[in-house]
């Protein structure tokens, strides 16, 4: 997959983009990166990339003609998804990272200050998406969060294949928790089933685990979750137990 990104601070994705997985997405050819610098499709002298809101208040709004020359010379006659980090836009989940990470390109669009002319969305911007009901000052860290949660899901990036299946979100359950050494930690031991060797009472343990964590801290997510009848008898118990 390759992602392009305008940013009005290309310098704030070095880091993140060269580090652990990141850095392994990249490396193993998996995510080809770009990052282009809005500023360099400002033509005036002073390479002036936004302007005061018409009608007046306060703050500044990022130019259309600057953005419009920066996203067509990005993209070419590619077709790919051009979108914009913002908090207006639909929420960015599990789902939504895994639809995204089908795609060949995307192109990432950053905001800033009050954020984007609204011609300019209307025009240029395929889908908007928010990483949260939360404002954050610029659209890199955003980006930036989408890279990472859809450039995990591509295939070579994790080390053992499909591992991200296993994950929180991605059957519509939390996962259980996890132990490693040492087997006494504080006065604290670890399950015996997960010394047992016994590979089918492990994954029961699992399942288990993992239905009664999100009973109790995400039963909401429980009405879309796929269950099967042992799921549900064991929710049942777990609901009988938990009545007062
Ligand atoms: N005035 C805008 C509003 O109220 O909708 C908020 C602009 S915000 C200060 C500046 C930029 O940060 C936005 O254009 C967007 O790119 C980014 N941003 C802020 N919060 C975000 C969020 N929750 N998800 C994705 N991008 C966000």
């Amino acid at each position: 997959m390759r992602i392009d990104v305008l940013t009005l601070f290309p310098s704030m994705f070095d880091t993140v983009m060269s580090t652990s997985m990141m850095w392994k997405a990249r490396e193993r050819g998996a995510l080809d990166f770009h990052r282009h610098d809005i500023r360099e499709y400002a033509i005036d002298k002073h390479r002036q990339v936004d302007d005061s809101p018409y009608g007046g208040g306060g703050g500044m709004i990022l130019k259309p003609d600057v953005l419009a020359r920066a996203i067509e010379a990005v993209k070419g006659k590619a077709a790919m998804p051009v979108i914009l980090l913002s908090p207006q836009g639909r929420r960015l989940t599990q789902s939504a990272a895994f639809e995204l990470s089908r795609e060949a390109r995307l192109l990432l669009v950053c905001g800033h200050y009050e954020g984007v002319d609204e011609r300019l969305r209307q025009l240029l911007i395929s889908d908007e998406i928010s990483i949260g009901d939360y404002v954050l000052t610029n659209g890199e860290l955003a980006a930036m969060v989408l890279i990472d949660a859809v450039a995990r899901l591509l295939p070579g990036v994790l080390g053992a294949e499909g591992a991200f299946l296993r994950d929180s979100h991605a059957d519509g359950l939390l996962e259980g928790p996890h132990y490693t050494r040492p087997p006494l930690f504080r006065g604290r031991g670890v399950p015996a089933v997960l010394t047992s060797g016994h590979h089918a009472e492990v994954a029961r343990w699992r399942r288990r685990q993992s239905l009664k964590r999100t009973l109790e801290r995400r039963p909401d997510m429980l009405e879309n979750a796929a269950l099967n009848e042992e799921d549900r008898a064991f929710l049942a118990e777990l609901s009988a137990e938990r009545k007062p």
